[in-house]
């Protein structure tokens, strides 16, 4: 039989999400032929710095909703995001993402200035995930530099994201997105996998939306869920369905960065080398400074943090390749920089 991995119709994309054995195999297969096409089997690094956990909403998903009061709140100095930086373009990674919750009083001038000498020192590409803020905030903060915005819808479902984003709508939400792609931001999006009250028939629709929308770069992760949120309990989101999405969506988008994020070794030790079997390109290194990183808890209180170490074991098992330099080989001028690798980073 000849497997048809056209995905034009919804309902092939469900049947694609649900694929196991040979089917999947195939599936990946393809992907990863589609990834190595473009990007020639490279994988692009990215490092993050979760800068503030403070946040405005209750998402019901969320380690970090308001309500939590099991984590001790913080937020980075400019100069700490700055070193971070530094430390980030000096190990080879070319790009930074700037993290954290809806903090709306972390004041948009500092988020400027910080956007602003990142630009100026270095040559780092800039992502932002910082959530919904306002659409005057989103227009200054891209001309001080950001490049790229990343905004997940979550899930498709209306009902559910009202419940599970109490105050918060997806039509809000999707108009944000198409705002920051019309103010000249390269725009990312995805869903989490396996929210409880999720079909496959939502994330089959929400994959050929990223498609018409003409995302940059998309991102799913599975569902974990949280001790300290109203979802505790729940079952994670299946792993299985969360590879294929990463497939489809290669399939679907072609040249677009796809992350093998961190949630999938949490739940599988092989989670992320198996993301980028099914053609995934992205891998995204934690450079939070270690006291911090407990207390940005989006996933659980066991997260899994990807290190420069970890990420080059996991491309290599991979059978990719990667701009990352080993700590070994950096210059010796960047001793400073080593240092406070040592003393400060995981
Ligand atoms: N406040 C920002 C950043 C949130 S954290 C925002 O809302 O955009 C980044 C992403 O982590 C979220 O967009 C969500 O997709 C994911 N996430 C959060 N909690 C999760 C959980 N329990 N399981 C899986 N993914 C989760």
């Amino acid at each position: 039989m000849k497997l048809d991995l056209t995905l034009s119709t919804i309902s092939q994309i469900r049947e694609a999400l649900l694929y196991t054995a040979d089917l999947q195999e195939n599936l990946f297969a393809l992907a990863r032929s589609l990834r190595n096409q473009r990007h020639a089997s490279e994988v692009y690094p990215r490092g993050v710095i979760e800068f503030s956990n403070h946040c405005e909403l209750n998402c019901n998903y969320c380690g970090m909703r308001k309500q939590n009061k099991n984590l001790a709140r913080y937020r980075l100095a400019k100069l700490e995001v700055l070193n971070a930086a530094r430390l980030i373009e000096s190990l080879g990674v070319q790009s930074i993402m700037l993290q954290s919750g809806d903090d709306y009083s972390y004041p948009i001038i500092d988020l400027v200035e910080i956007i602003y000498l990142i630009k100026a020192e270095t040559t780092l590409h800039i992502i932002l995930c910082l959530g919904e803020r306002k659409y005057s905030d989103m227009e200054k903060i891209r001309i001080a530099g950001a490049d790229m915005y990343i905004l997940k819808l979550e899930t498709l479902n209306r009902n559910l994201f009202r419940k599970l984003r109490p105050g918060k709508t997806f039509d809000q939400r999707l108009k944000l997105l198409l705002f920051l792609k019309e103010i000249g931001y390269e725009i990312s999006s995805g869903f989490i996998v396996g929210l409880p009250g999720q079909s496959i028939q939502e994330l089959a629709e929400g994959a050929l939306l990223l498609k018409e929308i003409g995302v940059h770069a998309a991102s799913v992760s599975p569902f974990i869920p949280n001790d300290s949120s109203p979802l505790a309990g729940f079952p994670p989101g299946d792993l299985e369905t969360t590879y294929n999405m990463i497939a489809v969506l290669r399939i679907l988008l072609g040249n677009v960065l796809i992350p093998s994020v961190s949630a999938l070794s949490m739940l599988n030790p092989e989670g992320q080398v198996r993301g980028f079997n099914a053609g995934a390109n992205v891998i995204t290194i934690n450079f939070t400074p270690k006291a911090y990183t407990k207390d940005y808890l989006i996933y659980d209180s066991h997260r899994f943090i990807v290190t420069l170490k970890t990420a080059i074991e996991t491309i290599e098992k991979a059978g990719l390749r990667s701009s990352l330099k080993d700590i070994d080989n950096i210059e010796r001028g960047c001793s400073s920089v080593i240092h406070q690798k040592e003393e400060l980073y995981v």
